[in-house]
C-alpha cells in the first residue's frame, strides 16, 4: 500500500494550453495518506476521471509529478504502479467464466492455484456471485458484469491502491448499498489506500473518511463530511452538499456584522476589509423562522419531507431555505428568518474567509 503524492500536477488535453481554461485539471498539490479511504466528488466534467487516470498511469500529466511512497512514478507504466482500477462500465473477458475472470489478476501475478481458488471464492461471496462462478461472462447482465469488474478490482490484497471510477452506475439501487458496504468492510479489513469517484454526495459521504470535492478542474475542499457541512471552503461545496444546499446571500461585511439589503446579520467571527464579491452562507439547518426578529422574507412554500420540513422563502429575490422539525408550526405572522451566528460563513469571491474569533 502506498502514500500517493501529487506534486504541482496539472493536465490539459490540448498540446499547447494557453490559459487556465485549457486545463481539465488545474494545478494541484495533495497527499493521499496511506490506508485512507477517499471519495472524489464533483459534477460531471469537473476532472475526476482525468485525475484518477493520471494516478493509475493511463494518462501522463502535462505538468508535475506523482510519487508512490516518495518514489517518482510519473513515467512508470500502469502495470508497474501495481494498482487496481474499476471503471464505470464493465471490463470483463466474455469468453472466460466468472471464476477465471476473478482469478485473472492473481494468476497474472503467479499466485498458486490453491490460493487463487480460496480468494476467488471469498470475492464471489462478497459480490454475491457464488452460484454463477462457472458461467461464461458472455450473456450475463451489465449489472452482473460490473460486479465481476468490482470483484477483479478487489481480488488482490497486495496492490498500492484501489481506484474506483463511478463503479456503481450500472448497478441496481438495492445492490448499490450492498456493494458499497462490502467496499467499506474491505477497507477496514485490509486498509488499502482507496479513491472512490462519484457525483453522488450520499455515496461520497457514506463511503469515505475524507471527501475531496472538485469543481471545474480544481480541488476546492478536502475534508471530513462534518467539515464539508459546517465550513464549506467554497460556495460550490455549500450548494453541492446538503439538501437543500447552503443559502448564499450577497452582503457587505464589517467586523462582526453583515448587512444584507439594509438588514443586519450578526456574525460569529470578525472580519477585516473584504474585496470583490462578498456573500454570507448559511445552511438551512442553521436558519429558523421567527415572528419578531431577523430578515424580512416571503414564505413561498412549506414541504413536508418526512423527518423534517423544508420552508422555502424569498428575500429580495434571493432564495432562503430553512429546515424545521417535522412538528414545527408556522404561524401567519412568522415572516422573518434568523440565523445562528456561529454557523454563518463569510465568502469573498466564492472562497470562505476564516475571520477571527470575536
Ligand atoms: P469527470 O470524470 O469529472 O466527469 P473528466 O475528467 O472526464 O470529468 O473530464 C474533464 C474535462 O476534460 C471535461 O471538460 C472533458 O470534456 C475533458 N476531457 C476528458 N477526456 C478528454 C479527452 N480524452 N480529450 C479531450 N478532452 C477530454
Ligand atoms: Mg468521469
Amino acid at each position: 500500500m502506498a502514500k500517493i503524492t501529487l506534486d504541482n500536477l496539472a493536465h490539459s488535453y490540448f498540446p499547447n494550453p494557453k490559459s487556465e481554461d485549457d486545463y481539465a485539471l488545474k494545478e494541484l498539490n495533495h497527499v493521499w495518506n496511506d490506508g485512507e479511504a477517499y471519495a472524489l466528488l464533483g459534477s460531471s466534467g469537473c476532472g475526476k476521471s482525468t485525475l484518477l487516470n493520471i494516478i493509475s498511469g493511463l494518462l501522463k500529466p502535462s505538468q508535475g509529478r506523482i510519487l508512490f511512497n516518495d518514489q517518482d512514478v510519473t513515467n512508470a507504466a500502469t502495470a508497474e504502479r501495481n494498482i487496481a482500477q474499476v471503471f464505470q462500465f464493465p471490463v470483463v473477458y466474455d469468453t472466460m467464466t466468472v471464476r477465471d475472470n476473478l482469478a485473472f489478476p492473481l494468476r497474472n501475478r503467479g499466485r498458486d492455484e490453491r490460493y487463487v481458488a480460496e480468494r476467488v471464492q471469498e470475492i464471489a461471496r462478497m459480490i454475491g456471485m457464488e452460484a454463477e462462478l462457472d458461467r461464461k461472462a458472455r450473456g450475463l447482465t451489465a449489472d452482473a458484469k460490473q460486479k465481476i469488474s468490482l470483484g477483479r478490482g478487489m481480488v488482490r490484497k497486495d496492490v498500492n491502491a484501489l481506484l474506483f471510477d463511478e463503479p456503481l452506475t450500472v448497478i441496481d439501487p438495492h445492490m448499490k448499498w450492498e456493494l458499497r458496504t462490502q467496499l467499506k468492510s474491505l477497507h477496514h479489513e485490509f486498509g488499502h489506500t482507496m479513491i472512490y469517484v462519484t457525483h453522488d454526495q450520499t455515496e461520497a459521504l457514506t463511503f469515505a473518511d475524507k471527501v475531496v470535492v472538485m469543481y471545474d478542474g480544481r480541488v476546492v475542499q478536502i475534508g471530513t463530511p462534518q467539515e464539508l457541512f459546517e465550513t464549506p471552503a467554497h460556495t460550490f461545496v455549500g450548494y453541492f452538499i446538503g439538501s437543500p444546499g447552503m443559502n448564499v446571500i450577497p452582503a457587505m461585511v464589517e467586523g462582526n456584522i453583515a448587512t444584507v439589503n439594509g438588514s443586519r446579520v450578526q456574525l460569529g467571527r470578525g472580519y477585516g476589509k473584504l474585496d470583490g464579491k462578498v456573500e454570507i452562507g448559511v445552511r438551512p439547518e442553521f436558519a429558523r423562522l421567527s415572528a419578531n426578529d431577523g430578515l424580512p422574507v416571503k414564505v413561498r412554500r412549506v414541504e413536508d419531507v418526512g423527518r423534517h420540513k423544508i420552508i422555502r422563502t424569498e428575500f429580495f429575490g434571493t432564495d432562503i431555505n430553512i429546515i424545521a422539525g417535522e412538528d414545527a408550526t408556522i404561524g401567519p405572522d412568522m415572516n422573518r428568518v434568523v440565523f445562528d451566528p456561529a454557523h454563518v460563513n463569510v465568502y469573498a469571491n466564492d472562497w470562505r474567509v476564516e475571520g477571527e474569533a470575536a
